[in-house]
């Protein structure tokens, strides 16, 4: 079971032949509304491949938060701790050229008024074997949901290891079950504190984040300074594939797998989504990073975020083959 502390947008994107400049007016081709924001989209893929999902983020009191609410709901994902806040819910405005290229503007709203975890939400975590965290929700609150959820399991309880099979779950919130598993995508990448990388178990990046936290270009040599503030990293390499690393010495480069992509937008949140699951199962490393990449390859092979997620069905096939 996994549970996601993020964010969730509109977006509003419109297509238009050449992004209009400062006091221009220009008439666009096209207009969708996409429900997106990196934790309702890992939320969702994490759900389609096939685990009980509960999302905790916000939404506000406009049109938008229904909807939202609805679309969450729609891909199976519990939105039980879905808050309802006063004013916006978060956008994203983005405008894409006919030369692919875009801007976004993103405005957090809902968003930006996420705090820590409440008594409730914390329950809700700590009956999961993973907490699936990303950056773009206030720091101050991804950080307390990231510590908290370590205190569950009393803060000296063993840290759960991939391969060690199936854990019993903290019930009904009881502190002093066993710890859950965070995992962090770095995404907006931004400095990380220690207080934050303190409570992470497996960090996300992909290589440009990863660059940009370590100020080191090389993945492999990114990776090994990652290392040395969180015990286990992933870092993702687009159609390159993933590098994975442990503090015990392990490494591993598992391949993308090869397809034709049409729109690589949300492959690393689908990537992250998938990852989680595996690991819920207790799958070893290779296992799940093979997992996370037959699903992140078949996201790519379609248009959109939530909408190019594939199901469970799709990526065992995937891997058969
Ligand atoms: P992000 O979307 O965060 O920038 P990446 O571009 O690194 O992340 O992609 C995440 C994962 O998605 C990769 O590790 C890979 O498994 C898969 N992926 C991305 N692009 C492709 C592609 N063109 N073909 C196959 N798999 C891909």
């Amino acid at each position: 079971m996994i549970s996601v502390f993020g964010s969730v947008n509109m977006d509003l994107v419109a297509y238009v032949a050449a992004a209009p400049g400062r006091g221009e007016t220009v008439t666009g081709r096209a207009f969708r509304m996409i429900p997106g924001g990196k934790g309702a989209n890992q939320a969702i893929a994490a759900a389609r491949a096939g685990a009980p999902v509960t999302f905790i983020g916000a939404v506000g009191d406009d049109a938008f938060g229904p909807r939202l609410r609805e679309t969450l709901l729609a891909a199976g994902v519990e939105v039980g701790h879905l808050r309802t806040v006063p004013g916006p819910s978060g956008i994203a405005h983005i405008v894409v050229d006919d030369e692919g290229g875009n801007s976004i503007i993103v405005v957090p709203g809902a968003n930006g008024q996420m705090t820590g975890p409440t008594e409730a939400e914390l329950a809700a975590i700590a009956r999961t074997d993973v907490l699936l965290l990303q950056l773009e929700l206030p720091l101050e609150a991804v950080v307390a949901a990231a510590r908290e959820a370590k205190t569950i399991g009393g803060g000296d309880a063993e840290p759960y290891t991939v391969g060690a099979g199936p854990r019993p779950h903290a019930r009904d919130g009881a502190r002093g079950g066993s710890p859950v598993s965070v995992i962090l995508t770095p995404a907006p990448a931004r400095p990380l504190p220690d207080e934050l990388l303190g409570a992470v178990d497996v960090l996300v990046p992909n290589e440009h984040e990863a660059a940009a936290i370590t100020g080191v270009a090389d993945p492999e040599r990114a990776l090994d300074a990652l290392l040395e503030r969180v015990p286990e990293v992933v870092i993702t390499l687009g159609a390159r594939g993933a590098l994975y690393g442990s503090r015990d010495g392990e490494r591993l480069h598992v391949p993308a797998v090869e397809v034709k992509a049409v729109d690589t937008t949300a492959a690393g949140d689908t990537f992250a989504g998938a990852l989680a699951v595996a690991r819920a199962e207790g799958r070893p490393p290779a296992q799940a990073l093979r997992f996370a990449a037959a699903a992140a390859a078949l996201s790519v092979q379609r248009e959109g975020a939530s909408t190019s997620m594939p199901s469970r069905a799709e990526i065992e096939a995937l891997l058969a083959e």
